[in-house]
């Protein structure tokens, strides 16, 4: 195996959540070539791995993850143009992919303004917004198999829908993307930008960690407006409480464990249920290893 390893590695410092035990080993391949070696390594012991992104979508179990955690980094952040299509490495953070947009002229990421995640993670969420997501954008992915062996997937493969795409359930590991952007002015790239973040600092409780939204929204309504009709916001369990400025989050205010969490949102699940009559499904994606 190539590329710094970390054994006994406390996922709570690679989750925007800060909660998470230790992962068995936390492997940071530098090129495609360290990514085919250590998923080969792992493949050939029969020892299950995951890879992440910036953990911004994550709860990780407090006993921590038996396995492998794949983190990408170095040549999976790099990013190029040919004409108006963005060369994006599966690592690098959104917050940079939109900058470099922006200073080409190009538009189209606008919408993701915000959003604390990858590249990587980004296309297999579907991240985005009401405005737009990502997988408006995306042309063709750059994957890599269980067993090392590269494809690429147009976007008519990629299966996107609301918060999800063929990625998924795939096990492919994404190592890049082709964006689609269209040429804009910059000064109107950077007042959409500016507008969106404003929105989000009004709307999110950006101070205390979390993951982002906990729910999906139902057709029926968004799962925020339903918390908060319900009462929600302030309710708590151990150092984890649904924010009193949006509903759909919950903070980890205070050493709260991924215990705390889950039972949180055990009980927002019954509370949407009883009250409205509607089952809510987690955005977050709960990985627990007991
Ligand atoms: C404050 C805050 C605001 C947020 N706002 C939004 C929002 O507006 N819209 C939105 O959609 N989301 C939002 N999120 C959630 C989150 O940022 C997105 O889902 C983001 O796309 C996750 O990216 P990540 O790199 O952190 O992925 P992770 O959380 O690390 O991983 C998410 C999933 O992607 C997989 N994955 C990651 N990288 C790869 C890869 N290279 N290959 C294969 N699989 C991979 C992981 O295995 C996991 O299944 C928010 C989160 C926070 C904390």
């Amino acid at each position: 195996m190539r590329g710094r390893v970390l054994l006994d590695e406390p996922m709570s410092r690679h989750t925007t959540f800060g909660i998470g035990g230790p992962a068995d080993a936390l492997v940071y391949p530098e090129t495609e070539e360290d990514l085919r070696r250590a998923i080969d390594w792992f493949r050939e012991r029969s020892i299950p791995f995951k890879v992440i992104g910036n953990g911004s979508n994550l709860l990780v179990g407090d006993p921590g993850i038996r396995g492998g955690v794949i983190k990408l980094t170095r040549a999976f952040k790099q990013i190029s143009f040919s004409g108006n299509t963005m060369l994006v490495g599966a690592g690098a953070k959104l917050a940079c992919v939109i900058a470099a947009a922006a200073e080409h002229g190009l538009s189209g990421l606008e919408s993701m303004m915000g959003i604390p995640g990858t590249v990587g993670g980004a296309l297999v969420m579907n991240a985005g917004t009401d405005v737009g997501t990502i997988g408006d954008l995306v042309s063709e992915a750059w994957l890599m198999n269980d067993s090392g062996e590269t494809r690429i997937w147009r976007d008519r493969e990629l299966g996107y829908g609301y918060r999800e795409s063929a990625l998924s359930e795939s096990r492919m590991v994404v190592v890049g993307a082709a964006l689609a952007l269209r040429p804009a002015d910059r000064v109107d790239i950077y007042a959409k930008m500016n507008r969106l973040r404003e929105k989000r600092a009004s709307r999110q409780p950006l101070r205390h960690r979390s993951a982002g939204s906990v729910f999906r929204n139902p057709p029926e309504i968004a799962a925020a407006k339903l918390l908060d009709r319900a009462g929600a916001k302030g309710m708590r369990v151990g150092g984890a409480e649904v924010s009193r400025k949006h509903a759909n989050f919950i903070v980890n205010r205070e050493h709260a464990t991924a215990r705390d969490v889950c039972e949180l949102i055990e009980q927002l699940q019954r509370l949407a249920l009883t009250t409205y009559g509607i089952a809510l499904r987690t955005e977050i994606e709960i990985l627990e290893d007991t």
